[in-house]
């Protein structure tokens, strides 16, 4: 069977026919793209524990994929669910590689998108979608991850000038970055900037012995009196609401990407199945080999739906952050949870570079904990139900 062949067995329900024509050819078109310029290289990547992040930024903003779904400044403007589908095939690849893509896009460009001024705009997304130059986002700090509100990083009014002082923790392609968006408290609440990298003060250095993750770039920023012109902040940002609505955006692509890989784990573990023999017959001949592929199929299926459900919503522009929520806790938790399984089922090999499986388990724990750990995804749920906030 041809891997084709067994993406299309995989589709039980036929979801693919819930898809327009121009939908399913941009899927297409990131399954080559990854299949050439990604997949025979990720793992070597990941062993190397760095990834070609300027190279592969400009691979995508020449497809398209940086900003997808944002409109003008060079932004191709598709719709939620066709942007949805590229990020299930790039983290079908590897969740870093994915992870690259969300941040320049759903983080760095849309915080300029949607909160920056016309001349912000105009200097950075042109040059950010078509992946000339790379973004970052930094919210979380060495202290407050979970809890952004209490931020330290401070920003200082001097004259006409901001003067940015603190640090930022676990920022994805800090490193590598042209440009960041960088939260912090003013005088009256949290308040955003978007900051050459090359403004004196500011360095980011890569943070090491990642066990996951490891095909993308994660750095500690620190802010060391970093003056910037009034012209750096973002105009229409006040308060924490602006970074986090950015996080609903980037929240969406990952309850799409992670059903990416766990697709490529049950994908793999099939094939493996079928053709190792033990016992005299194929691991997929065994009654408790086939419940465990049937449960994982259901639950990518049912992870589909409900993917494709808020894609959907947000197409109509009717889709909340609980609802976001609801689609990352449940999507990313059963990603892992078919991850750990399908490599229980390649025995020994499963624990093997040589395949995919451990690589996005462990991607995986990542997924899970950035942009709202489950724990917290739980919280807004429940407050959700309740009325009532337990962490707020
Ligand atoms: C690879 C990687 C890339 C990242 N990229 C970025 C990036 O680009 N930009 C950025 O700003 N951040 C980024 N992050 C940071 C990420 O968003 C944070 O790690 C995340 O928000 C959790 O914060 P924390 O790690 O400080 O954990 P903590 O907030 O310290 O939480 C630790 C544990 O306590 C739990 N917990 C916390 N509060 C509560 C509560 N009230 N009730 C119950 N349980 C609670 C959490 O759920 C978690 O299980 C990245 C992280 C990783 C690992």
């Amino acid at each position: 069977m041809t891997s084709l062949d067994r993406l299309a067995a995989l589709d039980l329900l036929n979801l693919d026919a819930l898809h327009s024509d121009e939908e399913m050819q941009i899927r297409d078109v990131v399954r080559r793209m990854t299949g050439e310029r990604v997949r025979p290289f990720v793992a070597d990547w990941y062993e190397q524990g760095r990834a070609p992040v300027r190279e592969l930024m400009k691979e995508f903003g020449t497809l398209g994929l940086l900003g997808m779904h944002l409109s003008g400044y060079g932004c191709p403007g598709a719709s939620a669910v066709a942007y949805g589908l590229a990020c299930l095939e790039l983290e079908a690849a590897d969740s870093g590689v994915r992870s690259m893509v969300s941040v320049q896009g759903s983080l760095a460009m849309y915080a300029i998108w949607r909160y920056g001024s016309e001349e912000q705009k105009r200097e950075w997304l042109p040059s950010m979608a078509a992946g000339e130059s790379v973004g970052c986002f930094g919210l979380t700090e060495p202290d407050h991850g979970s809890d952004p509100a209490s931020m330290v990083t401070r920003a200082r009014p001097d004259g006409d000038d901001w003067v940015l002082s603190g640090g930022k923790m676990w920022i994805t392609n800090a490193p590598v970055a042209d440009v960041a968006v960088i939260w912090a408290r003013g005088p009256e609440g949290v308040l955003g900037f978007v900051v050459p990298t090359g403004t004196p003060g500011f360095t980011a250095r890569e943070i090491g012995h990642k066990m996951s993750l490891r095909a993308s770039s994660t750095g500690e920023i620190v802010l060391d009196e970093v003056r910037l012109p009034a012209s750096a902040r973002l105009p229409e940002a006040r308060g924490l609401r602006a970074p986090l609505s950015c996080l609903t955006q980037a929240r969406y692509g990952i309850v799409w990407g992670a059903l990416g890989a766990a697709r490529d784990c049950l994908s793999v573990a099939l094939d493996y199945a079928l053709s190792r023999e033990q016992f005299g017959r194929p691991l997929a001949g065994f009654q408790l080999t086939q419940e465990k592929l049937a449960d994982m199929a259901l639950e990518l299926q049912k992870g589909y739906l409900l993917a494709l459900h808020l894609g959907r919503r947000a197409d109509a522009g009717s889709m909340t952050p609980e609802q976001v929520s609801v689609g990352k806790l449940n999507n990313v938790r059963e990603a892992i949870a078919i991850a750990r399984q399908c490599r229980t089922i390649l025995g020994a090999n499963g624990i093997s570079g040589e395949y995919p499986i451990l690589r996005h388990a462990n991607n995986l724990e990542s997924v899970l904990t950035y942009e709202g750990t489950s724990e917290i995804h739980q919280l807004v749920i429940g407050q959700k139900l309740t009325g009532l906030s337990a962490f707020a």
